[in-house]
């Protein structure tokens, strides 16, 4: 596990949305990156951001009764899994959950890995969100070498974002 860890503030829904496209941009090349957070966090928030700026125009609902959600036609293409509901890790192996981790250039978003532990493989990255003030604090912590690289992009791309403003 990596030392690295960055921090931002997310003033509001909207912002949380937009440092989801961050994310998604960051992340072209598809990867695993795992959300941490209780209930009303944030996690679903970011990933519609994140889903929307990569070409989604339909709703964006946690898939907290089917596990996953696929958004094949984007570039990655994505896999949205909350596993709230998860019994058991083990079902995750019923699921097939090696064929989704394993789908080449995909993107795998995941709301309650801890609920798979075991079973999950490591994220690139992992994002964990919190109240803080009327906002959410995002902290990242990196897992892989390409975890350190995007992390990186999105550090930069966060950057230039603020200059703009
Ligand atoms: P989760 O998937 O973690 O359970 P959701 O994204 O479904 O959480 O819900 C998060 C709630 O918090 C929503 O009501 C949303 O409007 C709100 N929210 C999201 N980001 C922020 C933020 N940065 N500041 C304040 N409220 C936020
Ligand atoms: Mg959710």
């Amino acid at each position: 596990m990596s030392e690295v860890q960055t921090r931002f503030w997310l003033r509001d829904e909207s912002a949380t949305e937009r440092f989801g496209a961050l994310i998604g941009r960051a992340c072209s090349d598809g990867g695993r990156v795992y959300l941490d957070g209780d209930l009303g966090a944030g996690k679903t928030t970011l990933t519609r951001g994140l889903v929307r700026e990569l070409g989604h125009e339909g709703a964006v609902k946690s898939p907290t009764y089917t596990l996953v959600e696929p958004y094949m036609m984007l570039t990655p293409p994505v896999y949205h899994f909350d596993l709230y509901r998860l019994g058991d890790p083990e079902e995750l192996e019923f699921m097939g959950i090696r064929d989704y981790f394993e789908h080449n250039g995909a993107l795998t978003i995941v709301e309650w890995p801890q609920r798979g532990a075991g079973v999950l493989p490591e994220p690139d990255f992992r994002i964990r969100l919190e109240p803080l003030e009327q906002g959410r604090q995002a902290r990242l912590e990196v897992f892989t070498e390409r975890g350190t690289r995007m992390v990186d992009s999105v550090v930069s791309l966060s950057e230039m974002n603020e200059d703009r403003t």
